[in-house]
């Protein structure tokens, strides 16, 4: 048996790769340890003690232990929580729930917890789950987590020059991380996004609304793909790349069962082999 003392954590799964003949990596974020990486040994043999807790989206209590020099946990017995099953029934709500984990894994450091992050997405999974327009409660997800991570789109100042921005600028720097004012908007034109008055408004109300009015916001198809594209940029120079295309494979339950995801024919992941 091993030595090593037992940890334990609540936890939200963000994604979960096969590893080797039998086992699974999965990525988790956890209320005490923040983002982590474990092996789940056996976790796809078909009477996995796992079952499908290993599953994106899953809210569980996790035990886990370290190993000295390696940064992969050993995951050690998972209890669902809550398996959060209406986000896999639909393929825009997968979809939506797939955006908001992989904005949680894209912004945040491994081994840094952050209880309001843990909260919101969270609350950002219930909300999804409890219904409401799916790619908008994505987006309103998205721009709150910039918030709470430090990194709040900056609407009253220019985040070029700093200035204050009394005629509300429409273009956004995903680079400077905000609206620009006229002279920086010119000097910075290659890298921006240009905002209609109906994304500035929707921005501002997703900057400022509390999760539980998410349901109700609302926007045109139009304005709600501009601000996509702004948030979407903004988070790939956050985190050094772009955000992954959603993976249906990695969000699809494991050989535990539970309802199989949609379409995850054909997008299969390769098993990764040890080193
Ligand atoms: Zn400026």
């Amino acid at each position: 048996m091993c030595a090593m003392p037992l940890l334990a954590t609540p936890a939200i799964g963000l994604k979960s790769r096969k590893w080797g003949e039998a086992d699974r990596i999965v990525t988790f974020f956890t209320l005490r340890y923040g983002k982590i990486r474990g092996v789940a040994r056996g976790a796809r043999r078909i009477k996995s003690q796992f079952g499908s807790g290993l599953d994106p989206f899953m809210h569980s209590h996790l035990q886990l232990f370290e190993k000295p020099h390696d940064t992969l946990y050993r995951i050690r017995h998972v209890d669902v929580l809550e398996s959060f099953l209406p986000l896999r029934e639909d393929l825009s709500v997968l979809s939506a729930a797939a955006r908001m984990v992989n904005t949680v894994a894209a912004v945040t450091a491994d081994g840094d917890p952050d209880p309001p992050v843990y909260e919101a997405l969270l609350m950002g999974l219930r909300t999804l789950a409890a219904g409401g327009e799916p790619s908008m409660m994505a987006l309103v997800f998205q721009v709150r987590i910039m918030g709470h991570t430090g990194f709040r789109p900056q609407m009253d100042h220019c985040a070029g020059c700093g200035k204050t921005l009394t005629v509300h600028g429409s273009q956004f720097s995903p680079k400077a991380g905000g609206l620009l004012c006229a002279v920086c908007a010119v000097r910075h034109s290659h890298h921006c996004v240009a905002l209609s008055p109906g994304s500035l408004a929707l921005l501002q109300q997703a900057v400022r609304m509390p999760a539980a009015m998410w349901p109700r916001l609302r926007a045109e198809g139009r304005v709600r793909a501009e601000l996509e594209t702004a948030v979407d940029r903004y988070i790939a120079t956050i985190a050094g790349r772009p955000l992954p295309a959603m993976d249906l494979e990695s969000h699809a339950p494991g050989a535990g069962g539970g309802a199989d995801a949609p379409g995850r024919a054909g997008s299969r992941e390769q098993g990764v082999g040890r080193p």
